[in-house]
């Protein structure tokens, strides 16, 4: 018999949520970790990237003060405090981790496992120097940088390395990359106070999302100070004593810190587990192809989170390697395997934000996603000062945008840039799962005064 029903591997967010969920079942659950408890979002993503925004924050915060009669002389940034800070707070979430881990009754195993035969008796898997038999097993490794293959490479840094390891505050940065990481990261070390280059080789930043909120979201970030670079590919870098230059197609960017956020990638953390021997075909990105119930081919194993690709999910326009995404799948996993409840995920509904200064954030539909699907749709869309700038005096705007099926009054897709743009689109996801019309919109009575209100009271259509 089985040592236990399930061995998770990896305790990133999708196998600690997987693994909790299973034990809480009553199920006999282990989870193996090769590194830290806790994965990308809790030791260098989500989490310490949220913390370093705040900090960034701080800058229009004593900015925008003054004008409310504040007056503090010229505040100053102690970059290590942050860090210590920063790095203090992650410490205590990992211990949180393992605490919740243990209390569910979860076994911690310490060590790269490796999947070493399937018997009759189960999945016997190696980890560290110790075997264990399990019954299922859940793969939940996540991803790592992918890197763009050009020469001096190892001179540059990942968001890893600026998350994970004190690291000085760059002078001048220099981020290849548009996507989230490159976007937030340009974002808050420009307010910090970096001077900061966005190398990217399309037209705009955030490709897949609104191309409105692109185009604006471009202005705000050249606004704030950040040198945009935009149909500009890497081509190689190179290392003196105290300086990289970055060499481009579009010219040499000069820069003390070279910062790649080229995407993300399942190799290497899914080779050498044993998926190849036992039949699975990895995809080229090294990802874990599974059905709708994240089961992979070999019957007792399956995958969710960042290293798997569930269906073809990849093709979607907006990501959805995301933390509460990999949570979603986890659970459903445990929920099928030992609740008996066939959980899905509604992937049509995921919100996504990305923080930057200014935030962006968007779930549903862009209209070019609308109309690509050959729908007929109204746009509504509103420009304005927020409230705290009237006597702050900043240049911030918020833009709002909704697309709506012309043909049921469906709300298709909802778009904000800038405010607390993803605090605003958590709630609007609701309405969207709840399959909302723009009637229903209309009907709800508008909170006074705020920057949300504005969803509400959009009643003319833009265009149709
Ligand atoms: P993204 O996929 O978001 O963006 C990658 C960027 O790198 C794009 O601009 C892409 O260009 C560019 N790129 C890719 N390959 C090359 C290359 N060879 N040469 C030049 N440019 C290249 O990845 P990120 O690294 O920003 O983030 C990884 C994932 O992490 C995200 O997809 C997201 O799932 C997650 N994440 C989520 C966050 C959040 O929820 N707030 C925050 C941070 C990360 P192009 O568009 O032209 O392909």
């Amino acid at each position: 018999m089985a040592e236990v029903d399930l061995l998770v591997i990896g305790a990133g967010s999708g196998g600690v949520a997987c693994a909790r969920r299973a034990a809480q079942y009553g199920a006999r659950v282990a989870i193996a970790e090769a590194g830290r408890v806790g994965g990308t979002c809790v030791l260098r993503g989500c989490v310490p990237k949220k913390l370093m925004y705040f900090g960034a924050y701080f800058r229009e915060a004593f900015r925008a003060s003054r004008g409310y009669g504040w007056r503090a002389n010229d505040p100053t940034l102690d970059f290590r405090k942050l860090l210590e800070n920063r790095n203090a707070e992650i410490a205590r979430l990992n211990r949180v981790y393992i605490d919740m881990l243990e209390s569910a009754g979860v076994r911690i195993l310490a060590g790269r496992a490796r999947i070493l035969a399937k018997t009759a008796e189960g999945f016997r898997v190696e980890v560290a120097d110790t075997e264990i038999l399990a019954d299922r097993v859940l793969v939940a490794v996540g991803a790592r940088p992918s890197l763009p293959e050009i020469p001096g490479v190892e001179h540059a840094v990942t968001s890893d390395d600026l998350l994970e390891e004190i690291y000085p505050m760059p002078r001048r940065l220099a981020v290849v990359g548009a996507g989230y990481i490159g976007v937030e990261f340009a974002s808050i070390f420009r307010a910090l106070g970096s001077e900061v280059t966005l190398v990217y080789r399309g037209d705009l930043p955030l490709r897949g999302f609104d191309r409105e909120l692109r185009s604006e979201l471009a202005a705000a970030l050249a606004r704030a100070g950040i040198r945009l670079m935009a149909g500009a590919r890497p081509e190689r870098i190179a290392r003196s004593a105290d300086e990289c230059v970055l060499e481009t197609s579009a010219g040499p960017v000069e820069a003390d810190t070279v910062l790649l956020a080229t995407g993300r990638q399942a190799i290497p953390n899914t080779r050498d587990l044993g998926l190849e021997e036992l039949g699975i075909r990895l995809l080229p990105d090294g990802s874990i192809p599974v059905d709708v119930a994240y089961r992979t081919k070999v019957q007792g194993l399956f995958a969710v989170g960042d290293c798997s690709d569930h269906a073809g999910h990849r093709l979607d326009a907006l990501q959805h390697d995301l933390t509460p995404v990999a949570i979603a799948e986890g659970r459903a996993v445990a929920e099928r395997l030992f609740n008996a409840k066939p959980m899905t995920v509604n992937y049509a509904t995921v919100p996504t934000a990305v923080f930057a200064l200014p935030q962006v954030a968007s779930v549903g539909l862009s209209e070019e996603a609308a109309r690509g699907e050959g729908r007929r749709i109204k746009l509504f869309r509103t420009r304005f000062r927020p409230m705290l700038e009237t006597l702050g005096g900043g240049e911030q705007r918020i833009l709002m945008k909704l697309v709506v099926d012309a043909e049921d009054d469906r709300v298709l897709g909802v778009h904000i840039l800038g405010g607390e743009a993803a605090e605003i689109v958590q709630g609007f996801a609701v309405a969207l799962t709840c399959r909302a019309t723009k009637a229903q919109f209309d009907a709800t009575v508008a909170l006074h005064p705020t920057a949300a209100e504005e969803l509400v009271t959009m009643w003319r259509p833009v265009e149709e």
